[in-house]
C-alpha cells in the first residue's frame, strides 16, 4: 500500500514547495475518519509564485509545436497508466471510493484525457476564408493564456486531468487548485507531468479552500477559469471571472431525471439506476437521482432493485471485494442523512437503506424512495449521496414535462425499446448529456457538461478545443485599398 503524505503540499514551477504558515489541512480516510496525511493552505505568496510561473511558462509552451506539446501529454498518460495501481490507492484514500472502481475509472480516465488531447494538439489549425478578387481571411487557434483550474472532491485525478489535458494542448498553462477534502491526486498528476517532461511552470497545484480558489479567480494574470463544483460556488466564480471578462467552463450540479418507460428492459433499467445512484456512493454529478417509473411496472422495478442491491458489499474500500464506500467526509454524510430525514418527514417510503451503516467511518447505506412527488424536497435538490427518488408517471408527455421542470439541466436518460420514442424524448430533455438504455457513461471522445443552472462550456471531446482557445481573425488584402478620401 503506498504512503498517501505528499512530499509537500503545493507543486510550483516544476517543484513541491510549502509554507507552514497556510492553514493546517487535515486528509482525513473517510472510511475510519482517522488523519492519514496533512497539507497547508497556500499563503498569498505561494499563489503569487505559481501564477507568476505559469505566467511566465506560457509564451514558450504555446511557441512549441503541437505534435511536441501532445507528445509529452501523452507519455504522462502511460507512466498514469504504468502506475495505475498506486495511483488507485491514493485516490481511494483521498476520496473513500472503492479501489474496485478507482481501479478502472480515475486514472485510467485521467490518462484516456491526456491520450486524446496530447493526439488532438497536433491537429489544431485555423482556416482559410476566401473572399471576392483574391482577398482571404485566415484564422489563427490561439491559447487563451493562463488558466486556472478549480476541483470539486469526487473525481480529483480526473478532474485535474479532465481540465489540464485540454488546456495543455491548446498551448496554455494553468494552475490547479484541488478541493480542500481530496488535494492529494493533483499533486501525484503534476509531478507525472514533469516526469514526462513537461516545462516548469506549465501546470502548478496550490491546495487551500475557497479563498485560495477565490484569489486565483480574481487576480488579473488569470484569462480563464474552469470550476468543477456545485451551482451556488459557480454563481460566485462566474461572477467574479465576469468582472474581469475571463473564458468560463462551469461543471455544476444536477437533479438529472432518468425516465423508465413500461417497455423497457427492467434489468437494465435497474443497472442503469444502480449505477446512476450509487456508483462512487452517489456522489456523481451527473446522477439520474429521479428515477420516474411508468406506473405498470413500478412494483416490478422496485422488488428488482431492492434484490440488486442485497448484493452490494459495503465495506473498507481498499479491498477489492468492497463495491460500496463511505461518504467523502462526515459533513457530507450529515448532509444525506439530513435529506434522508426530509424524505421520511415528506411522507416518502423508503424501499431500502435509510440509515447511516453501522460501522467506523463515514457511511449512508444505499437508500431508496419510493412514493416521491415533484414538490419534496428529496426531488428538487442535489443531495449528492446514495439517496435515489423513485417517481410514478402515467404518459410521455406528462413525464416530459416533470423531467425538466428543474433549474438545473446537467444529465437525463432513458430507457425504451422503442427506437422512436427513445430519439423523440431526448431531443425533448432540457439536459446537456443524455442517455438511451444505459447511464453515466462519459467517455472522453464525447462532450460532457450541463445546460441552464448546471453550466457553461463542455469539457472533453472535440468541443472542449474551444474552450481553450480562441480565434484570430485575419484579413489579408490582396486587390487595391479603396478609401474615401
Ligand atoms: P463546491 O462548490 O463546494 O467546491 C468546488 C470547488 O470550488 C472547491 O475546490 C472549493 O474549494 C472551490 N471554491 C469554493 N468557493 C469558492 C470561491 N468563492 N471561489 C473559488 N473557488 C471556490 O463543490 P464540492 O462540494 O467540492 O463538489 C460537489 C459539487 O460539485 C456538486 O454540486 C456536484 O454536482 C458538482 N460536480 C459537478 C461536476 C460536473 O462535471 N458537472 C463534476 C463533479 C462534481
Amino acid at each position: 500500500m503506498i504512503d498517501p503524505k505528499p512530499t509537500a503540499s503545493h507543486f510550483i514551477d516544476g517543484a513541491y514547495v510549502d509554507d507552514p504558515a497556510g492553514a493546517p489541512i487535515p486528509v482525513i480516510y473517510p472510511a475510519t475518519g482517522k488523519e492519514i496525511a496533512r497539507v497547508h493552505a497556500a499563503t498569498p505568496s505561494l499563489i503569487d509564485s505559481a501564477l507568476a510561473a505559469a505566467r511566465r511558462a506560457q509564451p514558450a509552451w504555446a511557441a512549441m509545436s503541437g505534435p511536441e506539446r501532445g507528445r509529452i501529454l501523452r507519455r504522462a498518460a502511460d507512466l498514469i497508466r504504468e502506475r495505475n495501481r498506486e495511483l488507485s490507492e491514493l485516490e481511494t484514500m483521498d476520496t473513500g471510493k472503492p479501489i474496485q472502481e478507482t481501479l478502472v475509472a480515475d486514472a485510467t480516465s485521467g490518462a484516456d484525457a491526456l491520450e486524446y488531447f496530447g493526439g488532438l494538439a497536433a491537429s489544431l489549425t485555423g482556416e482559410h476564408i476566401q473572399l471576392a478578387d483574391g482577398d482571404f481571411v485566415y484564422t489563427r487557434r490561439e491559447a487563451l493564456g493562463v488558466c486556472v483550474g478549480i476541483g470539486a472532491w469526487n473525481y480529483p485525478t480526473q478532474i485535474a486531468c479532465w481540465k489540464a489535458a485540454p488546456a495543455l494542448a491548446c498551448g496554455n498553462t494553468m494552475v490547479f487548485k484541488p478541493s480542500e477534502s481530496t488535494p492529494l491526486a493533483a499533486l501525484k498528476v503534476a509531478e507525472i507531468l514533469k516526469e514526462a517532461g513537461l516545462p516548469d511552470g506549465v501546470f502548478n497545484v496550490v491546495n487551500g479552500a475557497g479563498e485560495v480558489g477565490a484569489a486565483l479567480v480574481g487576480d488579473p494574470r488569470v484569462d480563464k477559469v474552469s470550476l468543477t463544483g456545485s451551482v451556488p460556488t459557480g454563481k460566485k466564480v462566474y461572477a467574479q471571472a465576469a468582472a474581469q471578462m475571463k473564458h468560463v467552463t462551469m461543471e455544476l450540479g444536477g437533479k438529472s431525471p432518468m425516465v423508465v418507460f413500461e417497455d423497457a428492459d427492467i434489468d437494465a433499467a435497474v443497472s442503469g439506476a444502480i449505477l446512476g445512484n450509487f456508483y462512487s456512493s452517489g456522489q456523481v454529478c451527473s446522477n439520474g437521482t429521479r428515477v420516474f417509473v411508468q406506473k405498470d411496472i413500478q412494483d416490478a422495478f422496485l422488488s428488482r432493485l431492492a434484490e440488486r442491491l442485497k448484493n452490494a458489499v459495503i465495506g473498507d474500500p481498499l479491498d477489492e471485494q468492497v463495491s460500496f464506500g463511505p461518504m467523502v467526509s462526515e459533513g457530507q454524510m450529515n448532509i444525506v442523512l439530513n435529506y434522508i430525514a426530509k424524505g421520511v418527514e415528506e411522507g416518502a417510503r423508503i424501499v431500502a437503506g435509510g440509515k447511516r451503516a453501522d460501522r467506523e467511518g463515514f457511511f449512508v447505506e444505499p437508500t431508496v424512495f419510493a412514493d416521491v412527488t415533484d414538490d419534496m424536497v428529496i426531488a428538487r435538490e442535489e443531495i449528492f449521496g446514495p439517496v435515489m427518488c423513485v417517481l410514478a408517471f402515467d404518459t410521455e408527455d406528462e413525464v416530459m414535462t416533470r423531467a425538466n421542470a428543474t433549474e438545473y439541466g446537467l444529465a437525463a436518460g432513458v430507457f425504451t425499446r422503442d427506437l422512436t420514442r427513445a430519439h423523440r424524448v431526448v431531443a425533448g430533455f432540457e439536459a446537456g448529456t443524455c442517455y438511451i438504455n444505459t447511464y453515466n457513461d462519459a467517455p472522453v471522445e464525447a462532450p460532457f457538461g450541463g445546460v441552464k443552472a448546471s453550466g457553461v462550456g463542455r469539457e472533453n471531446s472535440k468541443e472542449a478545443i474551444n474552450h481553450y482557445s480562441e480565434v484570430k481573425s485575419v484579413y489579408v488584402k490582396i486587390g487595391e485599398v479603396e478609401a474615401p478620401f
